[in-house]
């Protein structure tokens, strides 16, 4: 069998060579300029379908190009690879290898283009530039103040929940935290974000939770509503110290309505029902327990020296007590004196 085009004998694809076949039928193209559209702020791309996260801007150009080639009629793309080189800091010179299958037999070719890198904002990040929100999440504290290190705990945990969602969705982000009288704010992008934190706060703090919604406005003939969550935490929080019927019990841990408690006469576990109206009074901060040294430590007693008076003293242990160094925690209220186990 001979080539109709050049008479060369061998393999033929139809009624031509490969080379020919390749010259006459085999010819993807691409425009001499790809452009890709790059969010200065985020690194997301502009595609057909909306910003989408690429990952990086070789991924983003390598999708460009996928999307710019044109191929011959009846050729699939079984593969392609890209060769970038900077040429400037907005330009990139690509060399393809365009990897395609006709009627069942395999082209190589090679293309060649420039990908000019534009510096756009995203839907998510102007939103964001221009303070957006759907939401409020306005966290409280007992008695008109949030303590400084509460203040630290919870502004932690919402970001940490945000960036947690905002890896699964593109849409979440804070537009602003907001120190005010009483506590903090958060500005939320969506309503979802907002309620599922704040419920979180709820369940980690035994918090009061309120939600109450504001007509905002009218987008596209419907009302708009703001949201705002509203949570209150109590006057007790973990690693305090607290009253309750004439015990005072350490505060291992609350969530889902109840304090984890343990008996600090006995070291028993205990787990109180904790709302509003328990009658449970604050004994000692977190803050305010004192660190002090060891003395001398005996099967039911450990001496202790009052950091407060620096005499020694004699104070119980509680059931399971241990310690992991030299010094231990010592309570020191109305009703009583404490050593705290350092496995609680
Ligand atoms: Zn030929
Ligand atoms: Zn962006």
């Amino acid at each position: 069998m001979f080539c109709v085009e050049c008479g060369r004998e061998g393999e033929l694809v139809g009624a031509l060579c490969r080379d020919c076949y390749s010259k006459k039928h085999v010819q993807p193209t691409i425009a001499d300029h790809v452009d890709l559209t790059i969010c200065a702020h985020c690194q997301s791309m502009q595609t057909d379908k909306g910003w989408e996260d690429i990952g990086s801007i070789r991924q983003a150009a390598e999708a460009a190009i996928e999307d710019s080639l044109v191929l011959p009629k009846d050729a699939k793309l079984s593969d392609f690879r890209v060769h970038l080189s900077e040429k400037d800091e907005r330009n990139l010179e690509a060399k393809i290898a365009v990897m395609l299958v006709v009627q069942g037999h395999e082209f190589t070719r090679e293309l060649l283009t420039i990908v000019r890198v534009k510096r756009g904002s995203c839907t998510e990040c102007s939103k964001q530039q221009g303070r957006y929100y759907e939401a409020i999440l306005q966290v409280r504290g007992p008695a008109r103040t949030l303590p400084k290190h509460l203040e630290a705990d919870v502004e932690r945990l919402v970001r940490d929940r945000v960036g947690a969602m905002r890896k699964s969705s593109r849409e979440v982000f804070l537009s602003k935290v907001e120190k005010v009288k009483g506590g903090l704010d958060f500005y939320f992008s969506t309503v979802n974000s907002a309620r599922s934190v704040a419920r979180e706060l709820q369940e980690v703090y035994c918090a009061e939770f309120k939600g109450s919604s504001s007509l905002w406005g009218r987008r596209d003939g419907k009302d708009v509503y703001r949201m705002t969550y509203l949570v209150r935490l109590p006057g007790i929080f973990r690693g305090d110290v607290v009253a309750l019927g004439g015990r005072e019990f350490y505060v291992r841990g609350m969530s889902r309505g109840m304090l984890h408690g343990i008996d600090l006469l006995t070291g028993e576990e205990r787990a109180i029902k904790f709302t509003e109206r328990t009658e449970c009074s604050l004994s000692q901060s977190k803050p305010e327990i004192l660190k002090a040294v060891v003395l001398s430590e005996k099967e039911r007693e450990l001496q202790v020296l009052d950091p407060e008076t620096m005499k020694p003293l004699e104070v119980r242990k509680p059931r399971g007590f241990s310690r992991k160094g030299d010094q231990t925690r010592l309570v020191k209220t109305k009703l009583g004196t404490y050593v705290l186990s350092d496995s609680w």
